[in-house]
């Protein structure tokens, strides 16, 4: 980010403001962890800060301090509308298009006279917000809103509330510390929560260690389910809804599953199709090794994007026919996947 910009935002940041932070949908560890980081460094300042998730998050991510503050567009609608057409400052953090944050509330975000403020690490951002810090080499979003905080000269504001926030997103966005992403300097980062009091240990464990019985069921159906395309190095899971509803299935309980597709030895292209019945839609997430960008495979077939090794997309066809059409794409990649 410009040092301009920094002077500009500090000023605007100088008197209290009414300031609404926006995850994306579906909120992750780094979208929560970031836009908690944020609201509490806001909070300092006497900010009427306010964190507005699309919509739920899962429920390893609801002992963040400030969860019990997080509103809900999707069930708040009205109370969140009012809120961000008054705000002064609009942050949006760890996404890269407005539809990311929902039709209906990107809409109300499109329409807000509110100053924006992007933070951001996904590919290709588009260019909505007055002020734009946005780095693809970055682990996190949470990596960057504590360099935003220093950037401002806050570095030594960091207390342990916020520390926690930013621990989880960064532990959860680079696979605790093991992705291509994962720096040297986000080890430092790392280094600094823990001196201001994010206690690892604990965060791990209650992130990763409170799974339920049928969470770990459905991951054994999601591992009975999984096929491998050897000669494409590609390996997906599939969960139905049936299956879904089988293991009491709740938000958050499919997070991670598609690594193990990534782990099998040779793969370097894994998948995950997730059937929703609700919405009419098949949730898909990307992961890959090396150069073979799932960013540019999921916006080109799957109306999705993210990153070159991890992202997301959706089908609006049905399970089977989404498994038969990323089949019948996948020999179009065959040199891409041999290679890398
Ligand atoms: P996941 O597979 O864990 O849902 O998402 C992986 C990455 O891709 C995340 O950084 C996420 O923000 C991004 N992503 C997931 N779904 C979508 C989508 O539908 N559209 C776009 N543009 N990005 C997505
Ligand atoms: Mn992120």
């Amino acid at each position: 980010m410009i040092k301009a910009h920094i002077s500009e935002i500090k000023s605007l940041l100088k008197t209290p403001k009414n300031v609404v932070i926006v995850p994306h949908k579906s909120p992750d560890g780094d979208a929560m962890g970031s836009t908690l980081g944020l609201y509490h460094y806001l909070k300092m300042y006497n900010h009427n800060a306010k964190v507005i998730a699309p919509n739920d998050y899962p429920e390893f991510l609801k002992w963040l301090p400030g969860d019990e503050k997080v509103l809900i567009f999707e069930t708040q609608a009205e109370e969140c509308t009012e809120l961000i057409e008054q705000a002064d400052l609009i942050f949006t953090l760890d996404f890269n298009a407005l539809h990311r944050a929902g039709n209906d509330y990107g809409k109300v975000l499109e329409l807000a006279t509110g100053t924006k403020i992007m933070i951001d690490h996904h590919q290709q951002p588009d260019d909505y917000a007055k002020y734009t810090y946005s780095d693809v080499s970055m682990s996190s979003t949470s990596e960057m809103v504590f360099n935003f905080i220093e950037m401002l000269g806050d570095g030594e504001k960091i207390d342990t509330t916020i520390a926690t926030c930013l621990y989880v997103g960064i532990m959860t966005d680079t696979g605790s510390f093991r992705f291509l992403s994962t720096t040297s300097r986000t080890h430092q980062v790392i280094a600094t929560l823990i001196d201001k009091g994010a206690n690892n240990s604990e965060i791990h464990n209650n992130v990763y260690d409170t799974n339920s019985y049928g969470r770990l069921q459905l991951l054994g159906k999601a591992l009975q389910n999984l096929q491998v395309i050897p000669e494409m190095r590609t390996a997906y899971i599939t969960l139905s809804q049936a299956e879904l509803d089988e293991f009491n299935f709740k938000k958050g309980d499919t997070e991670g599953f598609v690594n193990y597709a990534l782990s099998l030895k040779g793969i370097i292209f894994a998948g995950i199709f997730i059937e929703n019945t609700v919405e009419s839609i098949i949730k898909i997430s990307l992961r890959s090794k090396g150069a073979f960008s799932v960013n540019e495979f999921s916006r080109k077939h799957f109306n999705g994007g993210g990153h070159t090794n991890a992202a997301g997309g959706r089908s609006h066809t049905s399970l089977k026919s989404t498994i038969d059409n990323f089949i019948s794409i996948l020999p179009q990649y065959k040199e891409q996947l041999s290679q890398t």
